[in-house]
């Protein structure tokens, strides 16, 4: 079968032959590989970042946002069968830790945990996948880039019921709550859907003309745009007003700094953007210290998602389509065969949201 494979450490793809996977324990799920959402984590990989092989093996299979369909599954499987559409989880746990010897790989201990595609095993980018049950979660190519975001907003929502009498006594606390959301890719548009969908007011900022895709799709879903090119981050509070919970998927570190001063007195900000690179940066410390405390604001980052975090992406996709429809399904703006996967990484025009390569 064919696959998507990068030699971790150089630019560039190939495409290669691998054999077809087949069960081999009873609990395991053999699926066909339908379609796999690309991100700026695979743009990263094939540019020669961050990206390992698995061990023995000098080339990685790349891809990790799936969407398959079951054509066979082990004889202890209950959860599926044939025929379902399924997606698989992406890191695979140290078995080490607490955390991952409670199926939360997403926060591991130790730092030896997998992840398909990758870290130390092949990804999705092919034609057939077998993994375990336990790693197997429903429907949509959106779900991996949703999981992250639902992660995110939820340790949000839970430090702000902790912290503040408000949210505490308030389950709804986030309805009507000014958020701001930077860098409008795959990410940043699902953390605007959730966030509408619990109420909120969304302000989406990025750096796009306001009628390219990105923002008319912001705009449906009833956010706001914010051209950062007209309303600077540190000149938001000014212009927008301060922001109650700050989403940043830019993976821009000077903007991540910047957005700091958006943020309203007991504001949480949940980073997701990972910067590539290692310019410098000059920030001011002693006053970004002095603001996080005297106005008991809390910066957090989040990677991955746990098996709950898909759940309620799951859960959240079937809410946003009865509100919003066909509207969730045109973030895929474009679509690729494998063989088109080189100019698939390398195009990206303001008018791209989301591209995936379809295999079946
Ligand atoms: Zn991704
Ligand atoms: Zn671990």
């Amino acid at each position: 079968m064919k696959a998507i494979a990068i030699i971790p450490g150089t630019v560039g793809t190939r495409i290669v032959d691998r054999p077809e996977p087949s069960i081999t324990s009873p609990d395991e799920v053999k699926v066909k590989v339908k379609r796999v959402g690309i991100c700026g984590t695979d743009r990263e990989e094939v540019s020669g970042g961050r990206a390992d092989a698995p061990d023995g093996q000098k080339e990685l299979v790349i891809g990790h946002e799936m969407f398959s369909q079951v054509v066979e599954v082990g004889t202890s499987v209950t959860r599926v069968k044939v025929g379902d559409f399924a997606v698989f989880t992406v890191r695979r746990g140290c078995d080490q830790c607490a955390p991952c010897l409670m199926g939360r790989a997403d926060m591991c201990q130790t730092g030896n945990y997998k992840e398909r595609g990758i870290r130390g095993l092949d990804g999705y980018q092919t034609e057939f996948v077998v993994d375990k049950e336990q790693h197997l979660e429903a429907v949509g190519v959106l779900m991996e880039p949703l999981s992250i975001v639902e992660k995110g907003i939820e340790e949000a929502l839970r430090l702000q019921a902790v912290r503040s009498p408000e949210a505490a006594i308030t389950p709804a606390w986030i309805v009507g709550c000014r958020c701001l959301v930077a860098g409008l890719g795959p990410v940043g548009l699902l953390a605007c859907m959730v966030l509408r969908l619990r109420g909120a007011d969304v302000f989406g900022l990025d750096v796009v003309g306001v009628t390219s895709a990105r923002p008319k799709w912001l705009n449906v879903i009833g956010g706001h745009y914010v051209d950062g090119r007209q309303v600077p981050a540190d000149q938001v509070d000014k212009k927008i007003g301060p922001m109650d919970l700050l989403v940043d998927a830019s993976g821009i570190a000077a903007l991540e700094f910047n957005l700091l001063d958006a943020l309203a007195l007991n504001g949480v900000y949940v980073i997701t953007g990972i910067p590539g690179g290692d310019h410098p940066l000059q920030i001011q410390g002693a006053e970004l210290v002095r603001q996080l405390v005297l106005d008991n604001q809390v910066m957090l980052g989040s990677v991955n998602a746990a098996h709950g975090h898909f759940q309620m992406g799951a859960d959240d996709l079937f809410q946003a389509h009865l509100r919003w429809g066909a509207h969730i399904g045109a973030l895929i703006t474009n679509r690729y065969s494998y063989s088109q996967f080189a100019e698939s990484v390398t195009h990206h025009s303001p008018e791209t949201i989301k591209e995936v390569i379809e295999w079946a």
